[in-house]
């Protein structure tokens, strides 16, 4: 793993997204997970983003281990008028040390814009939490040919200048293949990464250090091939994370 004042490459992250899944009892399942990687440790970073009820009990649960945790979501102000909304800071305050920010689901979901992923980008940033930031076009985009220009400008609108210099992670995430066990070819996801390498680099002095995800449909029987296809940096993870035992492979994989 490179050191953390090494901005020539990116530090490789695997994410695991446990989405609106996992009551308490499932918190064995990150205690299954810190073990395994206090025993033997993983080559890349590894984190858990659970539903945001179960983040102070897990981060104490992983506490001394080198699993992190992080929040799904977060609201662009610090505190308000914003009933059942969480803030970066409250989040930081319960464990959390990143922040997944414009997933699909809550652009679809919740219709948020590129504009609101950027507010909470800042937000996140004023908070503490690292950012990790996704983009990714639908099917009917793909087949019109406009991948690439969609993601440039979700990419584009999503983040802010003021993330220059600080960490944070892009999540490239073909909505298509999230939760459908499709997946894009290797060629297909190098050439998107390539593109996406290359506007974080014209954009942000840091450029080359920002580690760029692959995420849809990452399971062990696939992880080796995405993982190291050309300009993926790590993967964020929804269904296979949710048990140690998927998951863990897919990390050894990195
Ligand atoms: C996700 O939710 O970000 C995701 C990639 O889900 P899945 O791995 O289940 O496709």
């Amino acid at each position: 793993m490179r050191g953390a004042d090494d901005l020539s490459q990116p530090a490789r992250l695997v994410a695991g997204n446990w989405k609106m899944n996992g009551a308490s009892g499932a918190l064995r399942e990150a205690h299954a997970l810190a073990e395994a990687l206090s025993q033997a440790p993983a080559a890349c970073r590894v984190a858990l983003f659970p539903p945001a009820l179960l983040i102070h009990r897990m981060a104490e649960q992983v506490a001394g281990s080198s699993v992190q945790v992080g929040a799904q979501d977060c609201h662009a102000e610090s505190d308000g008028a914003y009933t059942g909304d969480l803030s970066a800071e409250m989040l930081h305050e319960a464990g959390a040390r990143l922040v997944i920010l414009g997933h699909s689901e809550r652009r679809t979901g919740y219709r948020e814009s590129d504009a609101d992923v950027t507010a909470k980008v800042e937000a996140a940033l004023r908070g503490g939490l690292e950012p990790v930031v996704c983009v990714g076009e639908t099917l009917e985009q793909r087949d019109a040919g406009r991948a690439l220009d969609v993601v440039a400008v979700q990419l584009q609108g999503s983040l802010p200048d003021s993330l220059d210099g600080h960490p944070f992670a892009v999540a490239y995430e073909p909505i298509w293949a999230i939760g459908t066990g499709r997946t894009p070819t290797v060629e297909q996801v190098e050439v998107v990464h390539g593109r996406i390498h290359a506007l974080l680099a014209a954009r942000f002095a840091s450029g080359a250090a920002i580690p760029v995800l692959y995420g849809g449909s990452v399971k062990p029987s696939n992880a080796a091939e995405l993982l190291h296809a050309r300009g993926v940096d790590g993967a964020l993870v929804g269904g296979a994370s949710l048990k140690a035992a998927d998951f863990l492979p897919i990390v050894r994989a990195a």
